[in-house]
């Protein structure tokens, strides 16, 4: 099944209902996108041509374009590589080249001219959303839906890149149905009416959920400002009723700081692709209200692996609450979960091992990487590459990422866990720990803390670390930085702490 018939089941059951609103510019009925979106699958077709299998970018900012030109790459059976605005020209330039892309669209803000310089061959044809040839294409004879098959790739989604090169994760038609229908079961049961707030990037997590919300008939909203800006949220949900976002942690944890007016206009936030810390947690939950689920996924198994559900991060029947608190929820209904050892056996309850997946949800490979296709679905199973155990009940803890862990003097120091003990200082704003090597131990732990103004004094942060955690997972340095480095997705860059504090 072609995931761009949901878009046109609701245009036929909610013809006149918003379908896509840009604040302040645009406003289009589910009736008005499912016909540009025909319109511009048959530009894709018979102007562009762009055969059915071929890859489309889409180098663009959030915008009400951005719906329309998923859906036309869909209904053409072509893929779309959806790409991360705030990539270097030289990542960008890459991501065209390994995918083959002849066709990009941007939006105007993007410098298409310093891309194409940084190719190493062929040439793209750039087209301005916000452009005249991009209107003329809307007036091409549309096309009914093209026949794929499930594996046909729908989206080439590229890793973020935390720890190498990206890779081209090919995610088919068959896995965006299949995480569209966990959303719907397990996250947020969707309706006409509730607005998509698009805060975070369309190309990752805010623009996935999409998908299940375009089958429900609710409406997509993409801000003015395009992005994440807090006061504009703060005015949006005073004025939109039924709000409900992606979010990153550190997203949720500014608007926390920010937001001045109530949250009752919101229906509520999904946050993931990052640790939330408990103590960080508890203070959106109180500022935001039950307002909050998280979800734990990657590009390989899209936002589809483990769910904490609103009700979940309240209740405390069991007084278990704060553990559950400090997991990241269950499997979903389309998803097995398994704790692995290093054979690729299952480990006991409480035994960390590294986090793995199987379902219809799970990746058909990287893109011209047999290699790492292999070794990443070996034996039937998505390897996550993070570690994780996992409780009686299902709740999966996670822990860290294999490649962060810390072996100092031979004992395992898992980064995450020192960081939610520094968080609980109320002068620490973020804290990343990441181990650097040393003569003695092999390596040590070394917090790298962004303070609120004043930095608190070393020893209350080590003296807070011997009142909650082993001796020796203490940091055995501190060191304070205006701020972290971060990925285009807002994820921490360990990598690149450690490069720095080394060189
Ligand atoms: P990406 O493929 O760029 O979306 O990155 C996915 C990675 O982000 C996962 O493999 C995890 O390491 C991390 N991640 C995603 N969701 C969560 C979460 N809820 N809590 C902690 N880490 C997460």
């Amino acid at each position: 099944m072609n995931v761009a018939l949901h878009l046109l089941r609701s245009a036929r059951r909610l013809p006149g209902q918003p379908a896509v609103i840009e604040r302040d510019r645009v406003e289009h009925t589910y009736d008005a996108l499912a016909r540009r979106v025909l319109a511009l699958a048959g530009a894709l077709q018979s102007r562009l041509g762009v055969a059915p299998g071929e890859r489309v970018g889409l180098l663009m900012r959030n915008c009400a374009a951005y719906v329309e030109l998923l859906y036309a790459c869909w209904a053409a059976g072509a893929t779309a590589i959806p790409i991360n605005v705030k990539l270097h020209p030289k990542e960008v330039a890459f991501i065209l080249d390994d995918a083959q892309a002849r066709v990009c669209f941007v939006t105007d803000d993007v410098a298409a001219g310093e891309v194409d310089a940084a190719r190493a061959g062929g040439a793209t044809t750039f087209i301005d959303v916000d452009g005249a040839e991009y209107g003329a294409l809307l007036h091409a004879a549309p096309v009914p839906l093209a026949e794929v098959t499930p594996d046909d790739v729908a989206w080439l989604f590229y890793t973020s890149g935390t720890t190498g090169r990206p890779k081209g994760v090919m995610l088919t038609h068959r896995n965006l149905l299949a995480m569209t229908l966990n959303y719907l079961a397990d996250v947020d049961a969707a309706a006409p009416g509730e607005h998509l707030l698009h805060a975070a990037p369309m190309s990752h997590g805010s623009g996935l959920y999409i998908l299940p919300n375009v089958a429900a008939g609710a409406t997509q909203l993409v801000p003015a400002s395009r992005g994440f800006d807090v006061a504009e949220i703060d005015e949006i949900l005073a004025l939109v009723p039924r709000v409900k976002c992606f979010a990153a942690p550190t997203m949720v944890m500014r608007l926390v700081d920010g937001i001045k007016g109530d949250a009752r206009g919101l229906k509520h936030i999904v946050y993931g692709g990052g640790p939330m810390y408990v103590a960080d947690c508890l203070r959106a939950l109180d500022r935001l209200g039950p307002r909050l689920t998280q979800i734990y996924g990657q590009g390989e198994s899209p936002m589809t692996i483990t769910v904490l559900p609103a009700a979940e991060h309240i209740d405390d029947h069991d007084g278990r609450r704060l553990q559950r608190l400090a997991s990241v929820g269950r499997a979903q209904t389309g998803v097995q979960l398994a704790v692995l050892g290093e054979d690729d056996q299952p480990l006991a309850c409480g035994e960390i091992g590294e986090v793995c997946v199987r379902g219809d949800v799970v990746m058909r490979g990287y893109l011209n990487n047999p290699e790492a296709t292999a070794k990443t679905l070996a034996n039937g199973w998505l390897h996550t590459g993070d570690l994780g155990h996992l409780d009686e009940q299902g709740y999966l803890t996670l822990v860290d990422r294999s490649k962060d862990l810390i072996i100092s003097g031979g004992s395992n120091i898992y980064p995450r866990e020192v960081e939610e003990v520094l968080l609980r200082h109320p002068a620490v704003r973020e804290a990343a720990v990441i181990g650097l090597p040393d003569a003695d131990w092999g390596e040590i732990a070394v917090a790298v803390v962004v303070a609120y103004a004043p930095p608190p004094p070393e020893a209350e942060l080590d003296a807070l670390c011997l009142q909650h955690i082993a001796r020796f997972k203490r940091p055995k340095r501190y060191v304070f930085v205006d701020e972290l480095p971060k990925n285009a997705a807002g994820k921490v860059l360990k990598r690149e702490l450690r490069q720095r504090l080394l060189g």
